[in-house]
């Protein structure tokens, strides 16, 4: 027990540490990302090709410490009372450009009244997670589809994509860390929205087939 309670204690020191490093490092990135877009507002030809490259591995750079700053810190500050409904409108105007972009569709079948326990923006941030990977496996005629209700004094979210789907062995490795088939991809996202559901005594799993689409399924206790 004395052994536990050691480890625990240096993990918190880690984790504080981390966090503050993270957050030192984002300001610096954000700076430079300012002055990045103001040069390649005057610029064209190659160095405007130049500056673009440097911007998007900026945003990855950020993308990188916002999933780690989640992992080394996942409980949470401010918890309160979430509408899902509410949440989830938030959600699709962040993410909907992005699947317009694909040209994929989201479609939202949430009751008003459920509601759960948690932290807007790591409830956000998790699903924003799982929602961009849908978005991102999307072929011709993509939809998303969005569905909640309330089954055994549970709240149960739906997520599914008609995308390309996973395998047994991608399904399998999920969560862990690192793990992507992306060129771009940073193989955090899921493990941060594993360790957020988690954080909120949430449950989640993942069935997908090759080639037909992916679902995931998300139960939180109910609020109240
Ligand atoms: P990343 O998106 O950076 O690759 P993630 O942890 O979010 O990292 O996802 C890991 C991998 O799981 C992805 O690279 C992809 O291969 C697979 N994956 C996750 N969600 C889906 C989905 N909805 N459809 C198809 N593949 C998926
Ligand atoms: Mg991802």
């Amino acid at each position: 027990f004395n052994n536990e309670l050691q480890r625990s204690e240096k993990m918190e020191i880690i984790s504080d540490l981390a966090a503050s490093v993270a957050h030192e490092v984002r300001n610096p990135l954000q700076v430079t990302r300012g002055f990045l877009q103001l040069m390649s507002k005057q610029e064209d030809g190659k160095n405007k090709d130049y500056l673009h490259i440097a911007l998007e591995e900026l945003d990855r750079a950020s993308a990188i410490i916002t999933d780690f700053l989640t992992f080394a810190k996942p409980e949470f500050d401010q918890t309160k009372t979430l509408t899902i409904l509410d949440e989830f409108k938030h959600i699709e105007g962040i993410i909907s450009p992005m699947a317009n972009l694909q040209g994929g569709k989201i479609s939202l079948d949430i009751p008003q009244e459920i509601k759960v326990r948690g932290n807007s923006s790591k409830f956000k941030q998790a699903f924003i997670n799982i929602i961009k990977n849908s978005i991102e496996a999307l072929r011709d005629q993509g939809h998303i589809h969005i569905w909640a209700y309330v089954d055994n004094g549970e709240a149960v979210i739906h997520i599914r994509d008609n995308g390309e789907g996973m395998d047994a062995q991608t399904l399998s490795r999920l969560g862990e860390p690192y793990f992507s088939n992306k060129t771009k991809g940073t193989g955090l996202g899921m493990m941060v929205t594993f360790r957020i559901i988690e954080t909120m005594n949430g449950k989640i799993t993942f069935t997908s087939a090759k080639g037909v689409g992916t679902e995931a399924t998300i139960r939180f206790p109910v609020a109240g």
